[in-house]
């Protein structure tokens, strides 16, 4: 018999706060329902058996719109089994459903005369079908998600007084795979109104992020992330290929890769746009459209280059950012020295560089008879140096040139804009004849200790003679000495000559335009005795062309010329002004500000410390929403704060439970005093407290994945080795800003690093009395203080020298968590062996599958002497390098001592034992179901095995297969 036991139609007025109603229902945005018996219009029609069972009623909202529910209350009998069966539910292909129930249940003691049959609980089944239309499944097909108790029960006088509390419980159904289910709820004899059922599975909803597009996606069947492959959104490509994680609550982790927008388009927002007119990006990488520059325009917009106005050029070398530029005009001012057959050409640059600096000189030349023929180019016979094209100097020099010639030399300026140009080159003509030798010596006369000569001078000189140059030297004493006279006559008598001996003279001529080539040696003898010698002049004219004095002379000139260049050259680049101005700029970088720690016991008001530092929040901008953990002095709770005119964010709240002490009151707000001062990325950002009503609170940014080494542990293997070392960057990097504030942490460790929605770490737990009452790792030394012994240093354990470097000792076991997905420090070895042992020298092996570089890394942070231990600046470096060279990473360190060491040593004697051991548990159920069920089976799986049971994970199965070799080793009575 049913007990009629309350109107559910007053379920509502006695709860507005529950307030049903469909069109105020707002879901989560990742969660897509999949039954609402909340918003079902008319019957629900679910099979309920025996019908003197549930019982479908009609209640109405508090909007008056009848909803539908169930409740069945056969509490005075005894032996029930009343079954309600909803609906077939398409499963939509999730694969992990949630099941949201809200309802009331009756205190067996509050109903009066009922027997002791009387049961406070109810079941909840599934059962998983293709067929939506069944009309019978038996009881024992059903697989029970779990037995349902109320956190409230209520009582009739509860009812009266309206307490009465609607209970709601939420549980999952994993791996789904038929195309739906249907959902039971057993009642084995209690009093229940079952007011609602909403069934739904999680997505992440459609986003973008980095540019790339990501598809709503469904949450995976196990607690697994699912990894997704973003698209690029319009006008942008591929940088690198975007990934995200969708987790098994519905949200985005971990933003991989990205793209960027295509030369054109500039980011705006989560899109791309066209550049506007006048504006330009060349490359995907640039960030934003930047102004065409100058002399350069884009009319159209969406330009990834500008077009250069008429008459300017832009060179294929020249980047787009470049202003547009056009040829050099001439160069000025030619000024040439002709030395016999060589003529060293110098010139001005030209007043108009075009707009460029890479200016450069070609040298034409070009020989003329100048008896009206053409003239022609000179040939390879004439050389230029340093070169006739290309020069980068205002100057050459030319030699090979022919005597008594004429020559015209045209020098252009060139720039990079020159060859797109079809107009004429600018430039300077020189035209030039060479000189000519003086031909013939007509006479010497001969003393014992003088010779006269007097030549003729040359026949079509190329300009007026303006001396004549003498040059002589006793015969085969060239190279030792020689004498050079000058003289405006032709006729000179040399002096001073050793008596009976032989000299070699020779003559030539300077005009204006320099000298000319010179005549033939003449070898002459000074005489024995002081008698004067007229020497025949038929005998001594002779000419010969002396070539090696010709190429000594031009060997000097060369060298000289070259020289004088290099000298130039060497001078500027000692004065270059940019050198001088880069060495200026170094002088004045200045150091990063250090502003310094304030411990909060410097102030003799504590109270004043928390003012100084922290933001006093009105409580009535605080929403809490739920319990996320549990500190020290109170909850932790999640929720969200809305400060006037600014963004609504979600925020961790600390609550200072009631009954507190004084001292209590101050270590609890220590952490706020302490956690204000600090102002980084990879610390956790305090936004205020609430002291000036209670409870007292400490409010924080909200890190979505809470602590590091639960996290850690939660997503064992799935991380790559740069996301782990971007994990260990972050700590790093925080910890460096806290060293250089002169604040020494104590407590570092990955349960007190909190990880966000982005995988960003920061470091947190700030609090004064931490270390002695919060951390449960923390253990007393035998000098009374309380310290985490395994991530301590040992001068800290030994005599509470606590340093930034005794942190770096803490960070390198932090390291070792990471890289080990939160494994503990020294597994089950107790305290005192931990500290014996790293006395001894002992040092934590490398976790599985640790780059090389990493572990010495630890090993540094390990050393004994703190003064070795490197700095956090230096350690940050070092993982940005990393980070920069991911091939450094590729050498992984010896993995087989890792097993030795960390394998826990006892015997196993079922499968199920065996994944215990190895922490691979949650695949007990795909073992067992791929038929492994002994041990022996277990000794011959292979990798493709695995992955077909579901092992997808790489860090899984190398575990298992790892485990699974020392098995083989053994035989199947295993050490595993
Ligand atoms: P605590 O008292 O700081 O050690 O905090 C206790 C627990 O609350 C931590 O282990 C975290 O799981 C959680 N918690 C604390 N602060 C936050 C926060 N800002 N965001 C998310 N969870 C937090």
């Amino acid at each position: 018999m049913a007990l009629v036991w309350i109107y559910p139609s007053l379920l509502f007025f006695l709860f507005p706060s529950l307030k049903p109603g469909r069109a105020l229902r707002n879901y989560p945005e990742n969660e897509v329902t999949l039954l609402d018996s909340m918003s079902a219009l008319g019957d629900l029609g679910w099979e309920a058996y025996p019908p003197e069972g549930w019982e479908e009623i009609s209640v109405m909202d508090e909007r008056n719109t009848p909803m539908r529910s169930y409740q069945v209350c056969n509490v005075m009998e005894a032996n029930q089994n009343n079954w309600l069966r909803t609906r077939h539910i398409a499963r939509d292909g999730a694969q992990r459903v949630y099941v949201e129930i809200k309802f009331t249940l009756r205190d067996c003691n509050s109903l009066p005369g009922v027997p002791g049959t009387c049961k406070e609980t109810f079941n909840m089944y599934y059962y998983e079908s293709n067929n939506p239309s069944l009309w019978f499944i038996k009881e024992s097909q059903y697989v029970k998600i779990d037995t349902i108790a109320a956190d409230e029960s209520f009582t009739q006088t509860d009812v009266g007084d309206r307490v009465m509390k609607l209970n709601t419980e939420v549980r999952d159904i994993g791996n789904l795979s038929k195309k739906g289910f249907y959902l039971a709820f057993q009642d084995v004899g209690a009093c229940i109104a079952l007011v609602s059922v909403r069934v739904f599975y999680k997505r992440c909803p459609a986003a973008v992020l980095n540019l790339a597009r990501f598809p709503d996606t469904v949450t995976g069947g196990d607690s697994a992330l699912v990894e997704v492959h973003g698209a690029c959104v319009d006008d942008s490509e591929e940088v690198e290929a975007p990934r995200m994680y969708c987790s098994a609550d519905g949200g985005w982790l971990v933003p991989i890769g990205r793209c960027a927008c295509k030369p054109g388009f500039e980011e705006s927002k989560d899109h791309c746009q066209p550049c506007s007119p006048g504006t330009y990006k060349a490359a995907a990488a640039d960030e934003y459209c930047s102004k065409c520059p100058p002399h350069s325009h884009a009319h159209q917009g969406r330009a990834s280059q500008c077009t250069c106005e008429s008459s300017f050029y832009r060179a294929h070398t020249d980047p787009p950012g470049m202003a547009c530029t056009r040829p050099p005009s001439a160069p000025e001012n030619p000024m040439y020295t002709l030395n016999d057959t060589s003529m060293a050409l110098e010139w001005d640059p030209p007043r108009d560089n075009g707009g460029r600096a890479d200016v450069t000189y070609n040298v034409r030349c070009r020989k003329c008879p100048g008896d009206g023929r053409k003239c022609s180019a000179c040939g390879s016979g004439v050389h230029f140096l340093p070169r006739q094209l290309g020069l980068t100097t205002s100057r050459v020099l030319v030699s090979d040139l022919l005597s008594n010639t004429n020559y015209s030399f045209s020098v252009e300026a060139v720039n990079g804009a020159s060859e797109l140009s079809a107009g004429p080159r600018g430039q300077v003509t020189v035209n030039i004849t060479t000189g000519q030798t003086v031909s013939v010596v007509l006479k010497e006369r001969r003393s014992k200790d003088s010779i006269t000569l007097a030549w003729q001078g040359p026949e079509r000189p190329n300009g007026a003679i303006v001396e004549y140059e003498v040059i002589y030297y006793e015969k085969n004493q060239r190279d030792q000495n020689y004498t050079v006279l000058k003289t405006k006559a032709n006729v000179m008598t040399v002096e001073g000559l050793k008596p009976g001996t032989t000299y070699v003279f020779r003559v030539r001529a300077r005009t204006d335009g320099g000298y000319g080539s010179y005549g033939g040696e003449i070898e002459l003898e000074t005489s024995h005795e002081d008698m004067l010698a007229i020497g025949d002049p038929n005998q001594s004219t002779i000419l010969v062309v002396s070539v090696a004095g010709g190429v000594v002379l031009l060997i000097f000139l060369v060298a000289c010329f070259v020289v004088s260049g290099r000298h130039c050259g060497y001078i500027k680049a000692k004065q270059d002004p940019d050198e001088e101005k880069t060495q200026v700029q170094r002088g004045r970088v200045k150091l990063p500000g250090s502003r310094t720690y304030i411990h909060p016991h410097t102030y003799e008001d504590p109270n004043q410390a928390v003012r100084d530092f922290a933001k006093e929040i009105d409580a009535s901008c605080i929403r809490i929403e739920r319990v996320i953990g549990a500190g020290e002095f109170g909850e932790v709770c999640s929720g969200r704060l809305k400060l006037p005119s600014k963004r609504e964010i979600y925020v961790a709240i600390k609550s200072l439970k009631a009954g507190y002490t004084e001292k209590q009151r101050r270590d609890f707000l220590s952490e706020a005093s302490i956690m204000g001062q600090f102002d980084h990325p990879n610390i956790i950002r305090l936004e205020g407290v609430v002291t000036k009503c209670k409870p007292v609170m400490i409010i924080t940014e909200y890190m979505e994945n809470g602590s590091l080494d639960t996290f850690l542990k939660k997503n064992d293997g799935r991380f790559t080795v740069i996301q782990l070392v971007g994990i260990l960057r972050g700590i790093a990097s925080g910890m460096k800003y806290l060293s250089d504030m002169g604040y020494v942490h104590r407590d570092l460790a990955a349960r007190n690093i909190l990880v966000n929605s982005n995988l960003v770490c920061k470091v947190s737990d700030f609090g004064l009395s931490r270390v002695l009452e919060d951390d449960p790792e923390a253990a007393y030394t035998t000098r009374g203080g309380k310290i985490p012994i395994r991530w301590t240093a040992p001068e800290a354990i030994a005599y509470r020298k606590f340093t930034s470097a005794s942190d770096v000792w803490s960070y390198g076991i932090v390291m070792w968590e990471v890289m080990s997905y939160g494994e503990r420090p020294y597994w089950e070895m107790s305290n005192q062996d931990v500290i014996k042992a790293i006395d001894e020298g002992y040092r934590l092996p490398a976790p599985m599958d640790c780059p090389v570089v990493l572990h010495q890394l630890m090993l540094d942070c390990w050393e004994k002497g703190r003064g070795e231990r490197p700095k956090f600046g230096q350690i940050v470096n070092t993982l940005d390098k990393l980070i920069r060279n991911p091939n450094s990473l590729k050498e992984l360190a010896n993995t087989s001592i890792w097993e030795d060491v960390s394998t826990p040593d006892f015997s196993v004697g079922t499968v199920d034992e065996w994944l215990d051991a190895i922490k691979m548990g949650q695949y007990k159920e795909n073992f067992a179901s791929a038929g492994y069920v002994t041990l022996d089976a277990v000794l011959y799986i292979s990798l493709s095995e695995l992955s077909k049971m579901g092992v997808t994970l790489v860090g899984h199965q190398k575990k298992i297969l790892s485990s699974v070799q020392s098995l083989q080793a053994q035989g199947s009575q295993v050490q595993v």
